[in-house]
Order: structure tokens, then C-alpha cells, then sequence
């Protein structure tokens, strides 16, 4: 095999493939770590074009799909996991994942139990089975992937030249990992870190009680507090260019999420609003799958005013409403903003 990458100095070789998805997010990142075994963090969505983008790519790189080892995904999204079983048809390659998202890949009772959260958080039937038709419409995205294995974060991914340790950083889904090399303190991020785009905190059932909602702008942000601990240098995303200053970015997520909260808090009166009242109130336009993100987004941020006693849930009719909690400025509430933003205290 002829060398794609001068090796560095820290050993670590990898190579970036680009391919296409049919969601707004725009192109994923595939990375082909470039030692033995040959393994892909991220495989990209199941459709024709990036199956053509991928192997065009990976005979760029001089890799013919049979040399691949094995398949690292990051999470349990089909932009990202789509392409796994025809990889492994091809190569046998043996695929990970974080064990919280193994329920995700094709499996649709996590769907059916995402369906009911959005249910209860007043989104109107016609909206959800508009989304749904939407992605139905766009082929069959998310496969089944038998055998793939868990990864639970804290193992070790050993190379010929450089290893990996599997962090598990919950947020974007419950069992999200990224691959962080230590010795360089690169990072491949997945959707935990991307460039210019804020990785939705999205509203998922809790894996191991799927009656029950994941609060994940809760996990996200202390996620983000272990990776501010990291000596990062670099950061490959799940999309979009590199990150050449993660410090810088994660502090700006910081900020976004606490405006987001302080915004949503002034949103708020005594009756009582639910998710959807809340998601239409601040992005008016939305259609489809916007829709979906646009909830998650409000309930994500709700969760860190519940947290901090400035607001409360009141279940009506089987949807829940979130309501001011008046005067209630407590010191909880100081703590728990303290949490994801150390800045804000001093002020
Ligand atoms: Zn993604």
C-alpha cells in the first residue's frame, strides 16, 4: 500500500472522505484511520451516492473496502451509521458502537418511543407523520446492523504505531464516543464538536427506560466540561472542516446554550406552555424534521431551568407543560448555571 499521509510523529495516520447525506446538515466526514487493523470512524448514510462517494474515495487513499478491519461509529444516527452493513457485506469488518445508541440502529422502537415523547410535548399528529413521511421519502436510512458490538467508553483502540482511548460523551445521543488520541491530543469528535453548527441536543428516550426522556443539554454540557479537561490540539468533526481552536469553541457553546436558556426563561408565564407552544413562539417557519430539532431544542434548555429551580413541569391532558417558577431567584438555581458557565459566578 502506498503511504497517504507522511506519518507524523505521534504515529497517528488518518485520511478524511467526504460524503454526501440527504439531511440539511449538508456532507458527513468519514476518517479512515490508516493503520492496522484499517478502521472507519463513521461510514456515512445508506443511499447510492455516498456508497460512491465512500469507495471512490477509500481508492484514493489506495484501500480497497475488503481491507477494512473494522467500523467505529460514533452514534446511532443514519447520516453517520447507514453505510455499515454494506461495509461489512463487503469486508467483514467488525462494527462498534456506544452501547446506549445499539437500540438505534435499525431498530424502530426507539422511534415509535420518540414518536410518544414528541406526542407529549404538544406536537400536533399531522406534524409528526409529515416527518415521518419526509424521511420515509428519502429511502431506506437506517438499516439494520446485526451484530454490532458496545463500546461503553474507557477502552483502549490499539494500532500498529498509535492508540485511541474511547471516550463516551453523552449529549447529541446517549451513547455518542469520540476517539481521542492522547499523544497528539487529536480528537475525532463525531457530532459532540462541530464547527459553526451548535450539535443539537436532541430529544431522545432514555435507553435504558424508553417511557422515560433523556435530559440531554444536561448530559451535553457536562460532556463538554471532560473535554475542556482535555490537552486538545486539533478536532476532526462528524461535519465540516477541522477545528483548530477547540478551547475557544467550546467556551462559545457555553454562551450559546446559557442566551438559549435565558432567552427561553423570559418565554415563560404562570399558566404554563408546552414544547411545541415554546418551538413555534421562538422559530416561527419551521416544517418537517425542523420541527423535531426545534423541540428538542426548547425542552433541552427547559430541562436546565428546571435544574435550577426557575421552572417547573405540570403534566395537562398527557402533555407537559413548563411553567415560571416564581420566586424562586434560589441559590439552586445560581449553582446549577455555575456548572456550565464558571464565567457567570464571577458576575
Ligand atoms: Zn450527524
Amino acid at each position: 500500500m502506498r503511504p497517504v499521509m507522511p506519518p507524523s510523529p505521534n504515529g497517528l495516520r488518518f485520511e478524511r472522505i467526504v460524503v454526501p447525506t440527504p439531511y440539511d446538515v449538508g456532507p458527513a466526514n468519514v476518517y479512515v484511520l490508516l493503520a492496522d487493523p484499517i478502521t472507519l470512524f463513521d461510514c456515512g448514510p445508506n443511499t447510492p451516492a455516498t456508497e460512491n462517494a465512500l469507495m471512490l474515495g477509500l481508492a484514493r487513499i489506495g484501500i480497497s473496502p475488503q481491507q477494512i478491519g473494522q467500523i467505529v461509529l460514533s452514534h446511532g444516527h443514519p447520516d453517520h451509521f447507514g453505510m455499515a452493513p454494506r461495509i461489512r457485506e463487503l469486508s467483514g469488518a467488525r462494527v462498534f458502537i456506544g452501547r446506549h445508541d445499539l437500540p438505534k440502529l435499525g431498530d424502530a422502537s426507539m422511534l415509535v418511543a420518540t414518536g410518544k415523547l414528541l406526542l407529549q410535548a404538544g406536537m400536533p399528529m399531522d406534524k409528526l407523520i409529515e416527518m415521518g413521511e419526509r424521511e420515509r421519502g428519502l429511502g431506506d436510512l437506517r438499516p439494520e446492523v446485526p451484530g454490532a458490538e458496545p463500546l461503553d467508553g474507557g477502552e483502549v483502540l490499539r494500532f500498529d504505531g498509535f492508540e485511541l482511548e474511547v471516550l463516551h460523551l453523552p449529549g447529541h445521543t446517549a451513547g455518542h464516543v469520540c476517539l481521542f488520541d492522547r499523544r497528539s491530543g487529536v480528537l475525532f469528535s463525531g457530532d459532540t464538536l462541530l464547527l459553526d453548527i451548535s450539535p443539537n441536543p436532541l430529544l431522545e428516550p432514555n435507553p435504558l427506560d424508553p417511557t422515560e426522556r433523556r435530559r440531554s443539554l444536561v448530559e451535553y454540557l457536562r460532556s463538554l466540561d471532560r473535554l475542556s479537561a482535555l490537552p486538545l490540539t486539533r478536532v476532526f468533526p462528524g461535519h465540516g472542516e477541522p477545528i483548530e481552536d477547540p478551547a475557544t469553541l467550546i467556551a462559545d457553546m457555553r454562551l450559546h446554550h446559557r442566551d438559549r436558556t435565558e432567552k427561553l426563561a423570559t418565554m415563560l408565564d404562570d399558566r404554563g406552555k408546552s414544547g411545541w407552544e415554546l418551538a413555534t413562539e421562538l422559530f416561527p417557519t419551521l416544517e418537517g424534521f425542523d420541527n423535531f430539532l426545534a423541540v428538542s431544542e426548547v425542552v433541552a434548555h427547559i430541562d436546565l431551568l428546571i435544574e435550577g429551580g426557575r421552572a417547573e413541569q405540570v403534566v395537562s391532558g398527557g402533555i407537559a407543560l413548563y411553567r415560571r417558577r416564581s420566586g424562586k431567584e434560589s441559590a439552586a438555581g445560581e449553582v446549577a448555571f455555575g456548572t456550565f458557565d464558571g464565567a457567570r459566578q464571577q458576575g
